[in-house]
């Protein structure tokens, strides 16, 4: 089973025609597509595309960007998300020290306020690391009750074993495809039942379709080089990586499933 199991289906980049771009990932053979929700308003826009199409479900929770907006609301409507069966996962959340959108105490506490609401609602977690491999490990470690995906891998090496230690899940992107790619290694380090894959589009469209906006359809690309690293069938590593991808967000079978 195709995943994409992190695509920005809510932002504006896709408002214009996201009919045609989940019809070209169900043709593309995609048969699930996990909708990130990063914050409140995405988060609600998320669950409901996934409240009327059973291939979608949805993620809530507030990027490090925005980590200075959290609040005791912000706690309050989050709790409240989870609860829906069609929310599947709290993210995208993490820590971002390359950007530094909100100052690093305030991404601390948005991403440890979240973190517990994971292991409060039993649902994973999905985490944007950059540039603060240390600091995500060190709050991971602190969590380990919290099942997480390290998503669009391009993290150091420590922090893939920091994160393999707990047993989490390690998802790629479609950089895997980009020439300055250095990471082969960390492919080849997640044990394969900790494989996951995305697109994270609206960015990072692999290649042959770089500098395009990205879409679920093109998930393919990265299962490809993926498949190629490990020296496996592209058809098994699908197979594998969407096992692991129902594991994690508990996917249920859905009537469209062949
Ligand atoms: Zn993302």
């Amino acid at each position: 089973m195709l995943i994409d199991t992190h695509c920005h289906l809510a932002d504006t980049a896709y408002a214009s025609d996201l009919p045609q771009v989940l019809e070209r990932a169900w043709e593309a053979g995609v048969a699930r597509i996990v909708v990130i929700g990063e914050s409140r308003e995405r988060a609600e826009a998320a669950l409901a595309m996934a409240a009327v199409e059973p291939r979608l479900v949805a993620t809530a929770g507030v990027h490090p960007h925005d980590a200075q907006g959290w609040s005791p609301d912000s706690e309050q409507w989050l709790r409240e998300l989870l609860q829906n069966p069609r929310i599947v996962a709290v993210g995208e959340t993490g820590l971002d020290f390359h950007y530094d959108h909100s100052p690093r105490s305030l991404q601390h506490r948005a991403f440890e306020a979240q973190l517990a609401l994971a292991a409060e609602a039993k649902k994973p977690a999905v985490i944007h690391a950059r540039e603060a491999d240390e600091d995500v490990a060190a709050i991971l470690a602190g969590h380990p009750d919290v099942s997480v995906i390290l998503h669009s891998f391009s993290s150091g090496m420590a922090l893939l074993r920091a994160g393999l230690v707990l047993r989490h899940y390690v998802s790629f992107s479609g950089m895997v495809t980009f020439k300055n790619w250095r990471l082969d290694d960390a492919i080849l380090e997640t044990p394969i039942d900790r494989l996951l894959l995305e697109t994270d589009g609206p960015y990072l469209a692999p290649v042959p379709h770089r500098g395009q906006r990205n879409e679920p359809g093109f998930v393919r690309h990265v299962a490809e080089r993926i498949a190629l690293v490990r020296g496996m069938p592209v058809d098994e590593l699908i197979h594998l990586t969407g096992e692991n991808a129902r594991r994690v967000f508990q996917l249920q079978a859905s009537a469209s499933d062949s």
